[in-house]
């Protein structure tokens, strides 16, 4: 009887080159070659972005295959000797990790899964849950990489998710510029929106599917179906050889790292949060052209951060006053002055009424009476009435925002950023079968 295997793999790469992905895309052929069944695309699963030891996008990898089990031990070693001639490993921060599960995921790691993608995950904890659950473990180095390489297996997408069509260089050309036509990526971005997502940031025209860096990734398109992308690829050119390409099913672009909470005692370092609360203080604008501007959450007082990289994101950061009942989505970072959330999103709930104090006119020759001191009314200094009874008048000032929802711009999205296209698009228990081809080789 054939048999379900789980194989998750994660922190193969360095800042120096690799990628995760990669070692995913070769295992594909490999595997493939040995005649395994895959039961659904690579699962590309984002983590906790707020992560400090991660080297760029938190990624970890999942494949599911169906396979006899006498292939299992020839799978196993495949699966290893690929991670092992990919990885960088020798570098700091570089501890690779591959788990391998049979049968269905049990509870316990589902749940290791959910918190990886909110908080910080003790390695011993994996190993725990690994060792209850069966699962067997290969790690390098200091073992870090089994978290990510279990919550890759825990993260089945029965919910949103999104693919993504990575291509990659041959060697040859990793480490130069990428050669991929800018008009060709404008091409299929009008051709494929709102199916594919995040190919250009409108504010300053940047291309978003290429990523810098000398690792073997030319360019990932980001979508709804595996059909859009298919024809976004045939759109795209490129001026030097693709190696191969993966479609991978993934959490990207689906919100599911930010938790809703609704005690001030859960926001803690790092972890990646959702909560309602009142702004507290007028927003300032410190160096580096970073906004800033405190919440209180149940009586308790945050940081709230636009950094400087989220553009226009900031003027409506800075529109908001004491008193604005808003939504804040993000990372929470210790600084010196406490825990400070760094603003992925904003959604303005409620305004407070903006109000400004005049001096009353004259009521005999309209000009602007001045104060006789606090509490002692008003006299007019162009025709001597005095009025004792009178008050400063309240005035209220437009407010220039509106409620609702604002996202910084693509270019400073978290690979799990939900972005506008996506509202409205979220799927709940469907998925699309492989679409012919989905790699090559
Ligand atoms: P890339 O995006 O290029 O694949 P990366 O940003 O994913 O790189 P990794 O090299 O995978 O970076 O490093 C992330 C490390 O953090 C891994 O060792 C992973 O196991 C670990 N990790 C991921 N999520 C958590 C978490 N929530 N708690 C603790 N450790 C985590």
């Amino acid at each position: 009887m054939a048999l379900t295997l789980h194989v998750g793999i994660d922190d193969t790469d360095s800042m120096q080159g690799g990628c995760t992905t990669y070692v995913a895309a070769l295992l594909v052929e490999r595997l493939s070659k040995l005649g395994v069944e895959f039961l659904d695309y690579p699962n590309l699963i984002r983590l906790n972005p707020n992560i400090p030891w991660k080297t760029r996008g938190n990624g970890a990898i999942a494949l599911r295959i169906k396979v006899e089990p006498q292939l299992v031990d020839r799978i196993r070693s495949e699966v290893l000797r690929t991670v092992e001639e990919n990885s960088q490993l020798g570098i700091e921060y570089v501890d690779p990790a591959v788990v391998f599960l049979t049968g269905p995921v049990p509870e316990e790691v589902k749940a290791l899964s959910r918190r990886a993608l909110y908080d910080v995950v003790d390695v011993g904890y994996a190993l725990k849950v690994a060792g209850r659950c069966g699962m067997e473990v290969f790690a390098y180095g200091d073992f870090r990489g089994v978290v990510g390489a279990m919550a890759a297996v825990g993260e089945e997408l029965t919910g949103d998710h999104t693919y993504e069509l990575l291509t990659y260089r041959v060697v040859e050309y990793r480490g130069k510029p990428r050669m991929v036509s800018e008009e060709s990526v404008a091409e299929m971005d009008r051709a494929t929106r709102p199916r594919t997502f995040d190919n250009l940031d409108p504010e300053t025209g940047r291309v978003l599917i290429t990523p810098r860096g000398p690792d073997p990734v030319l360019y990932g398109i980001r979508g709804e179906d595996p059909y859009t992308l298919l024809k976004a690829m045939k759109i795209v050119k490129v001026g030097e050889p693709i190696e191969r390409w993966v479609i991978f099913r993934s959490n990207q672009g689906t919100d599911s790292h930010l938790r809703w909470i609704d005690e001030p005692g859960e926001v803690k370092p790092y972890r990646a949060v959702a909560f309602r609360a009142v702004v507290y203080s007028k927003p300032y604008t410190i160096p580096g052209g970073h906004v800033i501007f405190r919440v209180s959450f149940k009586g308790e007082v945050f940081d709230c951060a636009a950094y400087e990289p989220t553009g226009g994101f900031r003027d409506i950061a800075r529109k908001l006053i004491p008193g604005d009942v808003v939504e804040v989505y993000g990372g929470v970072r210790p600084l010196d002055s406490g825990l400070t959330v760094n603003l992925e999103k904003l959604r303005i709930v409620e305004l407070a009424k903006k109000v400004e104090y005049r001096n009353p006119k004259c009521p005999k020759c309209l000009s602007t009476m001045k104060s006789m001191g606090r509490g002692k009314g008003f006299r007019c200094r162009k025709c001597g009435f005095r009025d004792p009874k009178a008050r400063k008048l309240e005035v209220e000032l437009p407010r220039d925002v509106k409620p609702g929802l604002y996202i910084p711009p693509p270019r400073a999205h978290r690979h799990l950023t939900k972005p506008y296209s996506r509202y409205g698009q979220e799927k709940k228990g469907m998925r699309y079968g492989f679409v012919e081809p989905w790699h090559i080789p």
